[in-house]
């Protein structure tokens, strides 16, 4: 009886360790070899709050995740008053009994490292990626599956996924055509312990201690959300006086609140049209660096997420490293339309007009339930995963005859 060779293990160069590679980490060691390279000395994500809609919280999961150790609590409600205190609507959520999973309300920084720990734990699937921190990428071969280090080191893979964010180095060997520019929109960000909002009755009042709030101008608003820690360290600073400054026609109440914040970011939001190719040869990218969006649906990390559980999907049918040229042509065509879909539809509700110059989006005009997270929930939230969406929503996914050479053509 011949006996089987059992294969090599196929070899997986991950570029960026953000939410995106971490989870593309967790979700391809059980397939392959992972190794993570990361620009920065320490594994530091940036930012506030971050919430998780049933559709990504459910396949962190899945790969063993727990946010709540973390302190993640469950978005029970959405509130959102106009910038005169008028309540718009209060909508109870109940995200367990609908779609099966809850909502969560996160620190960034929990997310990050409940990826890395499902990335890395030794009594995971596979064996735990290596992750190697001041690894700066500077070039891609996207062909041959090589990348060249800041030091000159080079490496070579089976594969080469870019989830190095929005400025990616992986993206410009991929599809040179990438162009962003200034959304016009820019977003402080910052954490207030629970301990002083709780000092002051309007504040509470005015709900932050129990739900996503949101508190809208007609060109600027406040989003609030609730998460049991509030450690925080910002490199990028932002100024109260100018954050104070901005909301000064907002109610006292609303500018108590804000001046409450100890340290604050500022973030320049960039609107990105979408991109026609995300792989080529061994290489794609994904997350923000393939589809980098405005926040206005709260979708980005989530969309991200969902890319990782694809490529997982994905390479559990791989036996050898031929085949991967068209295992990450079969993620393009099934991650374009719902991530494109996602994009535009916070573009929608970020600027507004872009509703109808949904370019990237077949059909050309986005359906009016695409405007606003609320009425996007179903298509958000029921999300169930790759294999799902492969099987049983064929029209979100591009046919093979959508992209020639790796393109999409039309
Ligand atoms: C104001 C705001 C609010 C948001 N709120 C939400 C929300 O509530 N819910 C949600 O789902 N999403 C939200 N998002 C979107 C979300 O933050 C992003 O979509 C998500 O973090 C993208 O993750 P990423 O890993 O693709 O990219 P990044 O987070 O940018 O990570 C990229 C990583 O790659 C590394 N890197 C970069 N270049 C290189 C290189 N050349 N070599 C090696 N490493 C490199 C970086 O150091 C970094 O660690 C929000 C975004 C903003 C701006």
């Amino acid at each position: 009886m011949a006996v089987e060779t059992p294969r090599e293990k196929l070899k997986i160069i991950i570029v960026g360790a953000g939410i995106c590679g971490l989870a593309c980490g967790a979700a391809l060691r059980e397939h392959a070899d992972v190794t993570i390279l990361e620009s920065v000395a320490e594994i530091k994500e940036l930012g506030a709050a971050v919430h998780l809609a049933p559709n990504a919280h459910r396949l962190i999961q899945g790969w063993g995740g727990d946010l709540y150790q973390y302190g993640a609590v469950p978005n029970r409600n959405v509130k959102e008053y106009t910038k005169d205190g008028h309540v718009k609507y209060s909508i109870p959520v109940d995200t367990k009994s609908e779609f099966g999973v809850e909502w969560v309300l996160c620190h960034r920084v929990d997310v990050q490292a409940e990826l890395y720990r499902l990335a890395t734990r030794s009594d995971g699937p596979g064996a735990p990626c290596k992750v190697l921190l001041n690894s700066r990428v500077v070039a891609c071969d996207p062909v041959e599956g090589k990348v060249t280090l800041k030091d000159g080191t080079v490496m070579t893979a089976d594969a080469i996924i870019g989830a190095d964010g929005i400025r990616s180095a992986v993206r410009a060997a991929v599809n040179p055509t990438f162009s962003s520019s200034p959304s016009s929109h820019s977003a402080y960000r910052f954490l207030v312990p629970m301990e002083k909002i709780k000092q002051h009755p309007d504040l509470v009042e005015l709900g932050v201690t129990e739900s996503l709030t949101m508190i809208d101008g007609i060109d600027r608003r406040i989003i609030a959300e609730l998460n049991e820690i509030s450690e925080e360290k910002w490199s990028a600073k932002g100024d109260r006086d100018a954050l104070l400054k901005s909301f000064e026609s907002f109610l006292p109440v609303h500018q108590k609140l804000l001046s409450q914040a100890e340290e604050i970011g500022l973030w320049q939001l960039r609107d990105q049209e979408p991109l026609n190719q995300w792989a080529k040869g061994r290489t794609i990218i994904v997350g923000d660096s393939a589809h980098a969006m405005l926040p206005h649906q709260g979708q980005g990390a989530a969309a991200a997420i969902e890319d990782a559980e694809a490529l997982g999907h994905v390479f559990r049918s791989a036996t050898s490293p031929d085949q991967v040229p068209d295992l990450l042509q079969r993620v393009f065509r099934l991650r374009y339309r719902r991530a494109t879909m996602v994009q535009q539809a916070s573009r929608a509700a970020g600027l507004g007009d872009m509703m109808k110059k949904a370019s990237g989006f077949e059909g050309g005009e986005l359906p009016k339930e695409f405007s606003n997270m609320m009425k996007f929930r179903q298509f958000n939230m029921a999300y169930l995963g790759a294999d799902d969406w492969e099987k049983n929503h064929a029209e979100w996914v591009l046919p093979e005859e959508a992209v020639k050479d790796g393109v999409l053509v039309g």
